[in-house]
């Protein structure tokens, strides 16, 4: 069975070696050894600086939310996860949808401004499928009418943009290391704050707003990683090059054997060395995906259909009509990606789609 991912296993001996750290210290969370030394090496990893490292990659996006969304509109994308859009009204936000660009997926810069009122006070883009948002436009918006930044950066572990890891850009960039995701720790994330003072407070509110044990520095919740989470992070992070040109690889085929008559991809943005973290192909229509879907299914491949539902159609949302988000989810599934995937695999894939056109 070939599924969109498969979590990359690193050799068990290497993770027993970390797991026998974590007994002989007899710690298992609030900041060990395995935590401190896992955001130690990311940071050299991706020559970022403020970097804190979490539980999971939704609990990044909500406290930045609660840091700085103060219960407004938060204009967004609908073309994303779910938890891009649940962490903004589960924070007692508003989402505001901006609808996306046909060819970047991203949102569509051009339409922000006409969607700010006076209780706008974030942006929260997601770089979709590790492709960066426009970052310089929605910059220039958010400093003309004094609104945050926030990047769900979930897809964007070792994207550089402009010479620059990804996660460098806005006010705060989040990430998920979900078993899923193309750097994992089973269950964790990252967030990354530029600004001294908001990193401080981002600090504090993952663990309780702790300040020693009976003193607190305002509002906190729980977004600690524990030492187990850090020791699968520890024996994955030394393989990342490799799984990433393997993934390279992997797409280059795609891209040569597809039928590109018919089909379409995401555009990357200029200036952006990606990290090959999914490969999204755009049918004709609707219906053109439904049966090249069964097709693969019955040749036990699973593709999956990211990003569906357009997020501003969920039930509890009640968004705007976002024609080309409607449109481009309907259409759009994301084809098999992962390390040890085979090349002879990736043509057989190729072959049932074409042949099915
Ligand atoms: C995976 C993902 C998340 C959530 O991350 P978790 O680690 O599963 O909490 C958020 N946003 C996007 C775009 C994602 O793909």
């Amino acid at each position: 069975m070939i599924n969109v991912t498969k979590t990359f296993f690193p050799p068990l001996d290497e993770y027993n070696d970390n797991i026998k750290r974590i007994w002989s210290n007899e710690w298992l969370t609030n900041r060990g050894e395995l935590v401190l030394e896992l955001e130690n090496k990311i940071k050299k990893y991706l020559g970022v600086n403020n970097l804190l490292i979490t539980s999971n990659g939704t609990l990044p996006i909500q406290i930045a939310l609660k840091l700085l969304g103060n219960q407004g509109e938060i204009i967004t994308t609908p073309f994303s996860y779910i938890a891009t859009t649940s962490s903004i009204i589960w924070e007692g936000c508003t989402p505001v949808y901006v609808d996306i660009h046909p060819n970047y997926l991203t949102i569509d810069e051009s339409k922000i401004e006409e969607s700010i009122t006076s209780n706008t006070t974030a942006i929260l883009a997601t770089h979709v499928f590790g492709n960066p948002c426009n970052i310089e436009e929605i910059e220039r918006i958010a400093r003309k009418y004094n609104l945050y930044v926030i990047y769900d950066a979930a897809h964007c572990f070792d994207v550089r943009y402009k010479g620059k890891s990804l996660f460098d850009y806005g006010d705060v960039s989040t990430c998920s290391f979900h078993a899923t995701k193309l750097f994992h720790t089973g269950e964790g994330g990252a967030i990354f704050c530029k600004n001294e003072g908001l990193f401080h407070k981002i600090y504090y509110s993952h663990n309780f707003g702790h300040d020693g044990p009976v003193k607190f520095h305002g509002l906190g919740i729980n977004a600690k990683i524990s030492e187990l989470q850090s020791a699968m992070g520890l024996s994955v992070l030394p393989y990342m090059s490799k799984i990433i040109s393997k993934r390279k690889q992997i797409v280059e085929s795609y891209l040569r054997m597809l039928d590109w008559r018919k089909l379409d991809t995401m555009k990357l943005r200029d200036n952006t060395q990606w990290n090959y973290s999914y490969f999204p192909i755009l049918f004709e229509s609707e219906s053109d995906l439904i049966s090249i879907q069964e097709e693969l299914n019955l040749n036990q491949i699973f593709p999956r259909r990211y990003f569906y539902p357009s997020l501003n159609t969920i039930e509890y949302v009640k968004g705007n009509f976002m024609p080309i988000s409607e449109d481009i989810s309907s259409r759009i599934m994301c084809l098999p990606l992962y390390y040890d995937l085979e090349l002879s695999d990736v043509t057989r894939i190729c072959e049932v789609i074409n042949n099915n056109l």
